[in-house]
C-alpha cells in the first residue's frame, strides 16, 4: 500500500510520473532500449530533452529571453557557481536560515556579502520583509522558501540588481513572474522530479555578465547554455522523470491550480496545529511556507515524541520527523501530496489527542 509520505525531498511524486518512468525504464518508446541504456546523444532522448525544457517554458510562463538549463551538482553546487560566475566586488544576501547560510558561505569565498535582511533573531521564525535593496551589489540572493524552517516569500521582489533566487522547494508551487528574476534555480527533488537533476532558467544578458576570474569549464554558466545542457552526459532517467511531473502539473491546471492546492493543504494542517491542544506552530503568520509545516509539542508534551511517530507509522505516515537542527515535526506538503494525505494526517493527529 502506498502510504502518505510527508518527506523533505526527496518527497512524494505524483503517480503518473512513477508509472511513465518505470515503464521508460524498461523499455523508452519501442526503442529497444531503456532510458537507463539510450544514449544521451540519440533523437529518442533529445525529444526528451526538448519535452523537459518546453514543459517547464509553459508551465512556468519562462519568456524566451531566459535559458533554460538541467544540469549536475545539485543546489548546493549553484551556491558556489553563482557568485564564481557573477560576483565581481560585492553581492547582497537575505539569511533566512541553513541553505541562505550555506549560499553565503560559498560567496564568501569569492568577493563581500552583504546579509541586507535576515531572520536569525528570532531563530528563522519569520520571513524579513520590506528590506532595502542596495543598488552597488552585483546581485541580491534569496531563498524563496526555506525548507527545515518552513517561512516562505510569496512575493515576487522589485529589485534594482540582478534578482537571484534558489526556489529548490517551492518551484511551480505558484505563478511566478519570472521577469523580476535574473536567475531561478533548485534541486529538482521536491516538486520538479527526483534528486540528481537540478534546474537553473538563467536571463540571457547574466551570460555575458561573468565576474573576470578562471572558472572551471563545468562550473561556467555558459558552458551549459553553448552545450544545451548536454556539454557531459545529463542525468538522463531524472530529466525523464521532470518531464513527466511537468507533464502532470500541466494536466492538474498548472501551477495556479497546484497553488489552490497548496492554499488548501496548508490551511488544512496549520488549522489542526492551532486547533490541537497538543501542538504548536513555530512560524510567524504571514511568513508560514506552503510546502514546509513544522510543527513542536505544546509545553510539558515533548516526551510523546516517539509515541507520536509510532503512532502515525501504523498509520501508514511517514517522513514527519522533523529537522535535526530544529526537532519536532515537519510535514512537507509538495505538489503531489493530496488533500486525502493531509487529511488522513489531521485525524491522526485527532485520535492521538484522543489517545494520551
Ligand atoms: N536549497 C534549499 C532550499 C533546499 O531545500 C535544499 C535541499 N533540501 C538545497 C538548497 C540543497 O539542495 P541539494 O541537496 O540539491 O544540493
Amino acid at each position: 500500500m502506498r502510504k502518505h509520505i510527508f518527506n523533505a525531498g526527496p518527497c512524494k511524486l505524483a503517480d503518473p510520473c512513477l508509472e511513465n518512468t518505470a515503464k521508460a525504464v524498461l523499455e523508452l518508446n519501442n526503442s529497444g532500449q531503456s532510458i537507463l541504456e539510450v544514449s544521451h546523444r540519440s533523437k529518442d532522448f533529445q525529444a526528451v530533452m526538448d519535452e523537459a525544457v518546453s514543459l517547464f517554458r509553459e508551465v512556468l510562463s519562462i519568456p524566451d529571453n531566459y535559458h533554460v538549463l538541467f544540469m549536475g551538482g545539485g543546489a548546493s553546487t549553484q551556491f558556489a557557481m553563482i557568485p564564481m560566475n557573477f560576483l565581481k566586488t560585492k553581492a547582497a544576501y537575505v539569511n533566512t536560515g541553513t541553505w541562505s547560510k550555506k549560499a553565503i558561505d560559498e560567496a564568501k569565498l569569492f568577493g563581500n556579502v552583504e546579509v541586507i535582511a535576515s531572520s536569525q533573531d528570532k531563530n528563522y521564525t519569520y520571513y524579513p520583509k520590506g528590506f532595502k535593496i542596495p543598488s552597488d551589489v552585483d546581485y541580491l540572493h534569496i531563498t524563496s522558501n526555506n525548507t527545515i524552517r518552513g517561512t516562505e516569500i510569496f512575493e515576487d521582489l522589485n529589485a534594482p540588481v540582478p534578482l537571484i533566487a534558489d526556489m529548490s522547494s517551492d518551484i511551480l508551487s505558484r505563478p511566478v513572474d519570472v521577469s523580476k528574476y535574473a536567475m531561478i534555480y533548485g534541486g529538482a527533488q521536491k516538486n520538479m522530479g527526483p534528486a540528481g537533476v537540478t534546474f537553473v532558467i538563467i536571463r540571457n544578458d547574466m551570460i555575458e555578465k561573468i565576474a573576470d576570474r578562471v572558472v572551471p569549464t563545468m562550473l561556467r554558466y555558459s558552458t551549459h547554455v553553448e552545450g544545451e545542457s548536454m556539454y557531459n552526459t545529463p542525468p538522463c532517467v531524472n530529466i525523464f522523470a521532470v518531464k513527466e511531473t511537468l507533464k502532470w502539473v500541466k494536466a492538474m491546471g498548472g501551477v495556479k491550480a497546484m497553488e489552490k492546492l497548496a492554499k488548501e493543504r496548508a490551511e488544512m494542517l496549520y488549522a489542526e496545529i492551532e486547533r490541537n491542544p497538543l501542538f504548536r506552530p513555530t512560524v510567524e503568520e504571514g511568513s508560514r511556507s506552503r510546502m514546509n509545516i513544522p510543527f513542536i509539542w505544546a509545553e510539558g508534551k515533548e516526551d510523546l515524541q516517539e509515541k507520536f511517530l509510532d503512532f502515525a507509522k501504523v498509520r501508514n505516515i511517514v517522513g514527519l520527523k522533523g529537522h535535526r537542527s530544529v526537532g519536532g515535526f515537519r510535514a512537507s506538503t509538495y505538489n503531489a501530496c493530496t488533500i486525502d494525505d493531509v487529511k488522513a494526517l489531521v485525524k491522526c493527529m485527532q485520535d492521538f489527542e484522543k489517545e494520551v
